[in-house]
């Protein structure tokens, strides 16, 4: 009998595979257990455990590249710790198991670490990591993490981990299924940037026995088990057909009857220049730096920020590139950022973004001096914006700064419904807005976009945040500003046509989503972007928004959407 789920579709195309769950427990061992009396033995098996698992982190890494392989490379050498491997031999000889011996030998670690301050304290959960895989290969279970399979297959979980997601290989992991997330969380962001189908904030869907046969619609949100005969055929040939047709439109982004609408990347450093450039990116709208600072005990200097400045703007000669300045705090902690002296108990309200900066101007003044120094010599065109601005005592601040540094074109993100709302008087003071719709739906709808089970709230289609998008176009417009989004909305077709009929001048998205959007848009005339625009913001909640959207964009039907 089929069973249908319904989540938010966060990343399109069809998945069609037997359900494999994501492995969290793994057995305990008993606090007793006592090895046969062989000592040697049993300490050979624990020693050939610890370097198995230290080098199947280390092929996992090779295989992940990038910041990952950094990860799992540092947790291949945990597992490959000296004084660790002395310690299990002390208590294997002490008559314990192999795997308690691991167990207690990694709990004493584990307490250093712990205690170690913020940075160390923060590699706890990658060590429990390691000790798991370790436990897990002397008891003969299933190792923790995404299941290793021959078969491609749909993978289920609670959520994900960012370490769950890079030992994602989209070669076997033909679509994914989360219980929790939403549209807005990391997991969609990366499903995205994977180019794989998923549905997140699908509740049921992770209950289905182990193997049943999942197909994943991840434009609509449709997660089906066992499904009818066809159904298959028809979903996948839907899938089909919009990624024929994203594949088909090139060139600028326009509506049907040419009104531009500049198609733009969202990137996290140079490593993604080339899907952008594959994608058609006409320019960078979000250029996240946090990522140069990620992990790290220093800031990185001077040379290190212009070198990875410049080879984004050299990538887009004429082009538009937009960087965000360091935005720190609440769900983008960065280790050599003192904190700010007391504890917070709710850091998405609390110092993040500009508001850190604010308190560390010589951080923001060299990132700001590294951007203007980047820029020289190129033919780019470099914006540079603020993120988590309130007001436009924010904005003339940082505006101030920015001048000072030698950077010509100042912004910033509208992300706070305050700064949203009172969008006319910021704009006396910046050259352009950038909406951050992922965390203005946080902020608008008070729903932390980290927390699952909330994604009603989470979505950009709660016409209350499409209001706050329609004043920001509109007070730019007055005052001759460009309002890009550079949100994760932006990167769903039928609401790229809804934002673009609010008034919104650009729309940048993570680059696997451009083809589709440059679709959609082509399909859609400006009048009825318009049109579709005011029937969703006179809508009573996202799901009739939605609807009275799509009936508008009749162009989109073929696109299955
Ligand atoms: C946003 O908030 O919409 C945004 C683009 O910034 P980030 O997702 O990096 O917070
Ligand atoms: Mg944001």
């Amino acid at each position: 009998m089929p069973q249908r789920f319904k989540g938010a579709g966060v990343s399109p195309g069809a998945g069609y595979g037997p359900a494999k769950r994501l492995v969290r427990d793994v057995p305990r061992p008993d606090p007793d257990a006592r090895h046969g009396g062989d000592a040697a033995a049993e300490a050979e098996r624990a020693a050939a455990a610890m370097e198995e698992t230290a080098r199947a982190l280390g092929e996992l890494g090779e295989r992940a590249g990038g910041d990952a392989a950094e990860v799992l490379n540092a947790q291949a050498l945990m597992a490959r710790d000296p004084a660790l491997a002395e310690d299990v031999r002390k208590r294997v000889g002490e008559g314990a198991s192999a795997a308690r011996a691991v167990s207690e030998a990694m709990a004493v670690y584990r307490e250093m670490l712990a205690g170690a301050g913020e940075y160390l304290a923060a590699r706890v959960a990658d060590l429990d990591d390691v000790r798991d895989r370790i436990v897990a290969r002397l008891m003969g279970a299933p190792m923790p993490g995404v299941p290793d399979s021959d078969v491609p297959f749909v993978l289920v979980a609670e959520d994900l981990a960012p370490a769950d997601t890079a030992a994602l290989d989209p070669r076997r992991v033909v679509a994914f299924v989360t219980r929790e997330g939403g549209p807005t969380s990391h997991t969609a962001i990366l499903a995205r940037s994977l180019g794989l189908p998923a549905v997140v904030a699908c509740p049921g869907a992770d209950t289905v026995a182990e193997g049943t046969m999942l197909l994943v619609d991840g434009a609509t949100g449709e997660v089906a088990a066992d499904p009818e005969p066809g159904v298959v055929e028809t979903v996948t040939a839907a899938a089909q057909a919009r990624a024929a047709a994203a594949a088909g439109a090139g060139g600028p982004g326009r509506t049907a009857d040419g009104h531009e609408v500049p198609l733009l990347a969202n990137i996290g450093g140079p490593k993604d220049l080339p899907a952008a450039l594959e994608h058609g990116a006409e320019g960078v709208g979000l250029y996240r730096t946090e990522f140069l600072f990620l992990d790290r005990a220093d800031a990185p200097g001077h040379a290190e920020q212009v070198a990875a400045y410049r080879a984004v703007l050299e990538a887009f000669p004429g082009g538009r590139v937009v960087v965000r300045t360091l935005d720190a705090g609440a769900d983008k902690p960065l280790e050599f950022l003192p904190p700010g002296g007391r504890d917070e108990p709710n850091p998405a309200l609390g110092e993040r973004g500009l508001r850190m900066m604010r308190r560390l101007p010589e951080t923001l003044d060299a990132q700001l001096a590294a951007l203007a120094e980047a820029e020289r010599d190129t033919d780019a065109h470099l914006q540079v914006m603020a993120p988590m601005v309130t007001d436009a005592a924010d904005a003339e601040w940082f505006a101030a700064a920015a001048a000072k540094a030698g950077v010509q074109h100042a912004g910033v993100m509208i992300e706070v419904p305050a700064a949203a709302l009172r969008a006319r008087h910021i704009a006396e003071h910046v050259d352009f807005f950038s909406i951050g719709t992922n965390d203005l739906t946080q902020y608008t709808c008070a729903a932390d976009r980290e927390t699952g089970g909330l994604g009603r709230f989470q979505d950009p289609w709660q016409p209350a945040v499409l209001d706050l998008v329609a004043a920001s176009a509109a007070s730019a417009a007055d005052a001759g500003r460009t309002c890009g989004v550079c949100g994760e909305a932006a990167a769903d077709p039928l609401l790229a046509c809804v934002l673009t009929g609010l008034g919104v001048t650009s729309l940048s998205m993570g680059p696997s989503a451009l083809p589709l959007v440059r679709a959609a848009l082509a399909r859609a005339e400006l009048a009825q972007c318009r049109a579709a625009a005011e029937a969703a913001r006179a809508a009573r909640g996202p799901e009739e928004a939605r609807t009275a959207a799509a009936e508008r964009l009749p162009g989109l039907a073929e696109l299955g959407l």
